[in-house]
């Protein structure tokens, strides 16, 4: 090391770390904020670069694939741009002393990172693609994460119908009768996957522009555009991709502006022969507080749904990822975790990720009774996620009313007061704006939900009874 580089007191190299964190732990959820940060210890800042010591190899290989980005910016934030990181990798010696040895393996390694500081002129620039003015600094991309391939996407029966559509759009896009093609399915199934391998697939074998955007964000720029006065640069720029994915359409419920604008999108790119590629976590018929005009469009091409992975698909899925980390576990551990983790693939991939890091930290093999602890821990917490369809069955499960009631038009008292909960935990627990929680409400108006929301509020205060159902519902909730 350099002599002249400077070297920070031990309070300030964890000031600094502290500082990583707090951008960390905004971005990513927090199982992983647990399993893959926190057991991270600050060593040392010298000059720009703060090493991290970190519990194994495996942990290292980890944060480098899957958190590149959020380190990055959380270095940014914490040092600056010129900010680096090193890992400090505690190597086990086999002996019973357990002494760290060092490996610093600067992040330039990565080719993310590298790729991050080139800041190497991305495929749209490089074709003169205009792009939302809001970006207009950043590296422009086709946000695809080259993970998600067709080659790791394990075919089952739970997808083989969105699997071959997607294979054939992906070879022919834009020139199949599948325009758009509309995959549907529960959170944690593989819409994302799948969509971004088809995405991926278009990107390595055309020469054709591919992005990939989530409808959250295509809301975001879109808003930022009307700021902006940039309304037209935003959809010239999305008309001129070939293949345009976006991913969790049901985000735009209830924001008509932003539809009204992708109705527009869409026209133009489907009557230029471009391919669409969407995904939702409902079937389109069920998709309330969207446009019908938009609806009837996607009827144009093929709707395919993925369901829950049956149990050899599951088996194959956990074989694969254990494959590709090369570890190899016995074959009745494998059976019970596809037995116990069940509903979802990502609940499931969990799962493996959790056993993984938790034998490296304990150095211990996976044997079935780290299975079960982990399984415990995290099969309950998933079990737990929050949205307005779980707020919705709570909420009528503890009324003894059916959802439909909680949903219809029927103003009795009994039904009311229920529906009137449902919707105040609908604005505290989901990010769901007041015209999306009324179109989930049979199609009410915002003003019927502010109207829920304020008169919960004030009667909390002035009824006990009130304010005990309030408590023990959040009690299940969170
Ligand atoms: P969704 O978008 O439906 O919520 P994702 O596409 O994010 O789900 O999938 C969740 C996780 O499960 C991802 O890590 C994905 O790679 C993995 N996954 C989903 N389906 C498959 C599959 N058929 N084979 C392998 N991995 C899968
Ligand atoms: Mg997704």
């Amino acid at each position: 090391m350099n002599e002249s580089v400077q070297s920070v007191s031990r309070p300030q190299v964890e000031a600094v770390w502290v500082s990583c964190l707090q951008i960390i732990k905004a971005n990513v959820p927090e199982q992983s904020f647990k399993t893959w940060f926190e057991p991270i210890v600050p060593l040392k800042l010298e000059g720009n670069t703060l090493t991290i010591q970190v519990p194994s190899q495996f942990f290292y290989e980890w944060l480098e694939d899957n958190f590149v980005h959020v380190l990055r910016r959380a270095l940014d934030y914490a040092i600056g741009r010129e900010g680096l990181l090193e890992y400090s990798i505690i190597v086990d010696t086999g002996g019973d002393r357990q002494q760290p040895i060092r490996v610093n393996f600067p992040t330039t390694k990565s080719p993310d990172i590298a790729e991050f500081r080139k800041q190497s002129p991305p495929d749209f620039r490089n074709q003169q693609q205009p792009r939302p003015k809001e970006n207009a600094n950043a590296p422009a991309e086709t946000y695809l994460n080259p993970n998600y391939l067709f080659d790791n996407y394990i075919e089952g029966d739970c997808n083989r119908l969105a699997r071959s559509a997607g294979m054939a759009v992906a070879k022919r896009p834009g020139s199949t009768a599948f325009n758009p093609l509309l995959i549907y399915g529960g959170v944690g199934l593989g819409k994302t996957h799948l969509v971004q391998a088809i995405g991926n697939h278009i990107k390595g074998h055309l020469s054709k522009t591919v992005l990939y955007v989530s409808s959250e964000k295509f809301t975001n720029q879109f808003i930022n555009s009307i700021k902006n006065n940039t309304l037209q640069d935003f959809t010239e720029f999305y008309t001129k991709i070939d293949a345009l994915i976006l991913d969790d359409v049901q985000f735009l419920s209830g924001k008509e502006k932003t539809q009204d604008t992708f109705f527009h999108i869409f026209n133009h790119l489907h009557q230029s022969g471009k391919q669409i590629i969407m995904t939702s976590d409902r079937r389109p018929s069920e998709l309330q507080g969207l446009q019908d005009r938009l609806l009837s469009r996607f009827k144009w091409g093929l709707t395919a749904d993925l369901q829950q992975p049956d149990f050899e698909t599951r088996i194959a899925i956990i074989q694969r990822k254990l494959q590709e980390e090369g570890i190899n576990i016995d074959y009745s551990v494998i059976e019970h975790i596809a037995h116990s983790a069940n509903t979802n693939i990502r609940e499931l991939e969990g799962v493996i990720i959790s056993l993984m890091a938790q034998s490296s930290l304990v150095r211990r093999d996976i044997d079935i009774d780290l299975a079960k602890s982990v399984l415990k821990d995290i099969v309950m917490a998933e079990a737990r996620v929050v949205n307005i369809d779980t707020i919705q069955e709570m909420v009528s499960d503890y009324f003894d009313i059916s959802v439909a009631d909680l949903k219809g038009k029927s103003r009795v008292k009994e039904l009311v007061y229920p529906r009137q909960v449902a919707m105040y935990f609908a604005k505290e627990l989901t990010d769901l704006s007041l015209k999306a929680i009324g179109a989930n409400f049979g199609g009410r108006d915002h003003s019927t939900v502010i109207h829920a929301v304020n008169s919960i509020n004030e009667n909390m205060v002035k009824e006990d009874s009130i304010r005990d159902t309030i408590q023990k519902l959040r009690s299940n909730f969170v």
